[in-house]
């Protein structure tokens, strides 16, 4: 049973710092789960990604799947792989809402533009929202429900 909300803060001051957020945070998760992202264009759901894939050691190149809505990515001596969806342009499909929610039932998926699904997620689900505050400093407010 879900218990109580725990609320982190950091801020990042550059890109690379919001990687390293990013892949701290990808050694510390154990899927299957959901990381919901959200913020303005340009707030870093993509670096922070970028991160998230180098910390699990992912060699490719993550950009944002904005046109392809997902990309999938095998994650090195692990048996899960890495959902990477950007569901901005989603009209609430059901059948793709279904199929994220199937694939994360064993995988790690991450969710750009999530807040426009967040009816559907699970309660489970980890959500970060990333705030502007001047052209290099980013808020990132992750919430976890245990
Ligand atoms: P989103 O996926 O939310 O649209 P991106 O990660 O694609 O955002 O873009 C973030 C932009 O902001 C990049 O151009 C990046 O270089 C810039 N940026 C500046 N400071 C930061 C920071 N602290 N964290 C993340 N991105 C930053
Ligand atoms: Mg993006």
């Amino acid at each position: 049973m879900l218990k109580q909300t725990i609320s982190i803060t950091r801020i990042t001051k550059s890109p690379a710092e919001t990687q390293k957020l990013g892949a701290d945070l990808a050694k510390l998760i154990k899927p299957p789960c959901i990381i919901a992202l959200h913020s303005d264009l340009g707030g870093g759901k993509t670096t922070f990604v970028q991160g998230i894939a180098k910390g699990l050691g992912i060699k490719e190149k993550v950009i944002s799947p904005t046109f392809v809505l997902e990309k999938i990515y095998a994650i090195p001596k692990k048996k899960f792989s890495f959902y990477h969806y950007d569901v901005y342009r989603l009209k609430a499909d059901p059948m793709l809402i279904a199929e994220i929610l199937e694939n994360a039932e064993n995988n790690l998926v991450v969710i750009e533009w999530a807040d426009k699904i967040k009816k559907y997620l699970p309660k489970t689900t980890l959500w970060i929202n990333i705030a502007e505050i001047k052209d290099n400093q980013r808020k990132f407010q992750i919430n976890a429900n245990i």
